[in-house]
C-alpha cells in the first residue's frame, strides 16, 4: 500500500514501538491524523522531553530528572536496606505499594548466559562497590521470579556472601515466570513481608 510521505514516516515510528505490529501502526498513524492539533503538539513535546530531560540515577540507577533522585535523596527512607530489582518499571510497583521504606539498586537487565549478558553486562559492579562505601545492612534481592532473575539473585546473594551482609530474597508467591512489573500490590507486599534469608 502507498501512503503519502509524512504518514507512512509516522508508520514507521509506530513500528519502532514494542508490540505494534503493521496494522496497528496503520490504525494508530490515521488516529493521529483526526486528532486535534495541539493534542499532537503535547504528545510530540512529552515524547521529547521524557528523553531530553530524563536521566538514570547515579546511586541506584533508577529514571529521573533530578541526580540522585528523589528516593535517594530522602533522609526519612531507610538508608540501611537495599533492593535489587532489574528495571525502573520495578522501582515504580515497589513504590505504588507503599510498604517498602528502604533504599533500591537497579540492575538494568538480568544475567543471561544464553544470551550472552554477564555480572558485568549490568549494574552489579555498581552494587558492590556502593555496598562497600555505604552502610546497608540488608540486600532484598527482589529479581524476577524467572530462570534469569533467579540465576541473577543467586549469583548475587553468593557474591555478597563473604561480607556478612544480610541478604533475603522475595518470597515465591509471585507467578512464576511473570516480572515483578506485572505483579499486583497484594502478592508483591505479601512477597516482601515473607523474604528469607538466602
Ligand atoms: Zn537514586
Amino acid at each position: 500500500m502507498h501512503y503519502p510521505e509524512p504518514i507512512s514516516k509516522l508508520i514507521d515510528s509506530f513500528m519502532k514501538l514494542p508490540g505494534i505490529g503493521p496494522k496497528t501502526a496503520v490504525r494508530l498513524a490515521f488516529f493521529v491524523l483526526s486528532m486535534k492539533e495541539d493534542t499532537v503538539l503535547d504528545f510530540a513535546k512529552a515524547l521529547v522531553n521524557a528523553k531530553r530531560n530524563l536521566t538514570y540515577c547515579s546511586v541506584c540507577g533508577h529514571i529521573t530528572d533530578q541526580d540522585p533522585c528523589y528516593i535517594c535523596q530522602d533522609q526519612r527512607r531507610e538508608r540501611n536496606v537495599v533492593c535489587v530489582v532489574q528495571d525502573p518499571k520495578d522501582v515504580i510497583a515497589m513504590e505504588k505499594m507503599k510498604e517498602y521504606n528502604g533504599l533500591y539498586h537497579v540492575l538494568h537487565g538480568a544475567i543471561s548466559p544464553m544470551e550472552g549478558i554477564g555480572p558485568e553486562d549490568i549494574k552489579v559492579p555498581e552494587l558492590l562497590k556502593r555496598l562497600q562505601d555505604d552502610e546497608i545492612q540488608e540486600v532484598i534481592l527482589a529479581t524476577n521470579p524467572n530462570i534469569e532473575g533467579e540465576a541473577t539473585a543467586m549469583y548475587i546473594s553468593r557474591l555478597l556472601k563473604p561480607t556478612g551482609i544480610k541478604i533475603t530474597r522475595i518470597a515465591h508467591g509471585l507467578p512464576v515466570g511473570g516480572d515483578l512489573e506485572y505483579a499486583d500490590e497484594v502478592t508483591l507486599s505479601k512477597a516482601l513481608e515473607g523474604r528469607r534469608e538466602v
